[in-house]
């Protein structure tokens, strides 16, 4: 063959690549119609089905030269980069996406404001045990220039022989206590029956790792006119963390703080361990302020500061940890939780770390 030949051969390949990216172009439109009245109509966008019943016309329709299992292996590549397409979109239509909000949501706890750049800490006892106990927390919460308390009064325990909580009990100790010192209380509520009650007491309502995928807790959230903080489910992926967000904003309340608490995996030198690219991921797919729990994640107080710099490090809004007067007697997370000496060389060192770092 000329070389003239050849050249022309070519330039019909290339006009005919041409055409079947229109083609497939095309299609992909045609699809996404498809997809949006399947929507409509609450149907499921994969159909198996369907996707045989294309395939096998073609297969009776093709006359060669091209062999019936490449025919498969095109169209079968075709069929998928439509539904992924529109599996994006999906993603990029919710509530909670940067794609939908641009702009970051900034939390705002009666004055205290999250995410708008700054770090928030949000100290306290993993329970909630006695008046004297969350005192003695939050006035060195206070005396730090801190303006957030956590603390649990219903607490989801693994055996339900261990401490439970002390219920709406704790519920008023936490309030008295945040009031006297002028701190913001942060606490779990478990089931969608507490909600209302909780709301007199609250400023944030902290929905737990168990409790994830409530979703009738979930809405009732996105029902209140009190932000949440959401932590992410102990095996939950960052897909089914966001969309438990969207839950809560798909009912009216986009004061939602997702919290990094550590997932589920094989290593046992840490709790749980720290999923720490999950922030970045976070931000730069929601509006959404993200949070890490460093205590959850690791359960080891060694490792408190470095997880909490490497937060920082990575982008966080801030930083929760647990702190107890008397950790050695506490009745649940004894020894993850710090004391408040503990505690001061934590926040001094962090303060110095960020202070060091806002001018590298
Ligand atoms: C807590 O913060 O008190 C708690 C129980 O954490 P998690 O839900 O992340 O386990
Ligand atoms: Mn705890």
């Amino acid at each position: 063959m000329r070389q003239q030949d050849l050249e022309q051969l070519r330039k019909e390949v290339d006009g005919l690549n041409v055409k079947i990216l229109d083609l497939i172009n095309e299609r992909t439109s045609l699809v996404k119609k498809i997809g949006k009245v399947k929507e409509k109509q609450g149907v499921n966008r994969y159909d198996p089905m369907r996707e045989r019943e294309m395939l096998n016309f073609l297969k009776e329709y093709n006359e060669g030269p091209l062999p019936n299992g490449i025919l498969d292996e095109i169209f079968k590549g075709i069929f998928m980069s439509a539904l992924e397409i529109q599996k994006d979109e999906e993603k990029n239509a919710l509530l909670v996406s940067r794609k939908r909000k641009p702009e970051d949501t900034i939390v705002n706890v009666n004055g205290t404001k999250i995410g708008d750049g700054s770090q928030t800490f949000v100290f306290g006892p993993c329970a909630v045990e006695s008046y004297e106990q969350v005192k003695a927390v939050a006035q060195s919460i206070k005396a730090k220039g801190l303006t957030m308390i956590r603390g649990g009064a219903y607490k989801p325990r693994t055996s339900p022989y261990d401490f439970q909580g002390l219920g709406l009990e704790g519920l008023k100790i936490l309030r008295q206590v945040a009031d006297e010192e002028g701190l913001q209380v942060v606490t779990e509520i478990v089931t969608p029956g507490h909600l209302e009650e909780a709301l007199d007491y609250v400023d944030v309502v902290q929905i737990g790792a168990r409790n994830m995928q409530n979703f009738e807790l979930l809405k009732e959230a996105g029902m209140i006119n009190k932000p949440v903080l959401l932590k992410r489910g102990m095996s939950a992926t960052i897909d089914e963390f966001v969309k438990a967000a969207e839950y809560i904003i798909a009912k009216g309340n986009d004061q939602i703080i997702l919290c990094e608490r550590g997932i589920r995996t094989y290593e046992t030198a840490t709790r749980n361990t720290l999923d720490i690219s999950a922030v970045p991921i976070l931000k730069q797919e929601t509006h959404l302020p993200v949070m890490v729990d460093v205590t959850h994640s690791t359960g080891r107080k060694d490792l408190l500061l470095p997880t909490a710099k490497a937060a920082i490090a990575v982008g966080a809004d801030g930083v929760m940890a647990e702190v107890h007067p008397d950790p050695a007697v506490a009745l649940s997370d004894a020894q993850q939780q710090m004391d408040i000496g503990e505690f001061d060389a934590f926040y001094e060192e962090i303060q110095r770390f960020m202070k060091n770092y806002a001018t590298v």
